[in-house]
């Protein structure tokens, strides 16, 4: 090589269409929440985060004659948003706010825990005898992780409908359409919902990192299989994606850019520091800070003991 070439200042250019794209898979966690049982994709041992997103529930789909599958007594929240999405059914929020809300599917929930908060999730007394839905959390930057607690409820999300099916964009933004619901980082949420023999694609922003769950149907992603209970990680660096469906599915997607702060999560909380969480244990515990649910009739959840979760989630 001679001297010359040695001093032009050239940057390497590799086409993001060269490697093959990351894909990687984890197997949901099934857990119960009281008689609820939970499919739980988010967090799993080894991706906590999947941008500002740390946890992702999934319940149902199940039916019932009698009684509430879903019955959260009051807890509390740290750090955190809570973002509900139905795809049948319905869920009563009541919080310390004085918050009353009946989501149902097309609407989303946001409650923005800021400092903290309290709320109750149950199954309406009138109700259509079907639960199927997901919660996830997002966690607040730094920014906004102290801020006055607020709930939000968006009536509609806005729909971008193609010709291989439709997608609801419950948070941030995609296609043309952007929800309306509150959020303090960038971020995506989007439940893609497949004709049969449909495709989607989706553009996206190759800075954000994605992931995909399967929530009803079978689902290919650009010819690889996607199976139901596993979180797919699609990384960063992509600029769509499409997916199809032979008898109709329901996929969801998220997204946002690679969170920059490492977190805390214990139990409801999403803090930066061991005090932090203990402090905030010892409020609810104590009743300060976070209120009373009134419109709930019974007791409320009491914090786990702070023993035996000494060392909580180092690695989110
Ligand atoms: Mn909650």
């Amino acid at each position: 090589m001679s001297k010359r070439s040695e001093q032009v200042s050239a940057e390497a250019c590799t086409s993001f269409g060269a490697e093959r794209p990351e894909l990687e898979s984890y197997p949901n966690r099934e857990i119960s929440l009281g008689s609820l049982a939970i499919s739980r994709a988010l967090p799993v041992r080894d991706r906590r985060l999947v941008g500002p997103w740390c946890l992702l529930d999934r319940f149902g789909p199940l039916t019932f004659a009698e009684g509430k599958p879903m019955d959260v007594a009051p807890h509390p929240h740290i750090g955190l948003q809570t973002v509900t999405w139905l795809l049948d059914g319905e869920v009563l929020h009541d919080d310390s706010l004085g918050s009353q809300s009946v989501l149902r599917p097309g609407a989303v929930n946001v409650m923005t825990s800021g400092g903290g908060i309290a709320h109750a999730e149950q199954t309406p007394l009138a109700n259509s005898g079907r639960l199927n839905g997901v919660q996830l959390w997002v966690a607040l930057p730094d920014s906004h992780r102290h801020m006055p607690a607020e709930f939000a409820h968006v009536p509609d999300v806005p729909v971008v409908d193609q010709r291989g099916g439709r997608a609801h964009v419950f948070a941030g933004s995609l296609l043309d359409a952007r929800s309306a619901a509150p959020h303090f980082t960038d971020l995506l949420g989007a439940d893609l919902q497949l004709h049969p023999h449909g495709t989607i694609e989706v553009p996206l922003r190759p800075a954000f990192e994605h992931a995909l769950v399967v929530l009803e149907g079978d689902c290919t992603l650009e010819g690889e299989v996607l199976q139901p209970r596993v979180l797919y990680y699609l990384g960063t660096r992509r600029s769509a994606a499409a997916v199809s469906s032979r008898d109709g599915a329901r996929v969801l997607l998220i997204g946002g850019p690679p969170f920059p702060e490492a977190i805390l999560m214990w139990w409801n909380f999403v803090a930066r520091t061991a005090e932090e969480i203990a402090q905030a244990r010892a409020d609810w515990e104590g009743r300060e800070r976070f209120g009373d649910v009134p419109a709930y009739n019974g007791p409320r959840l009491v914090a786990p003991s702070l023993q035996r979760f000494a060392r909580p989630n180092p690695a989110s």
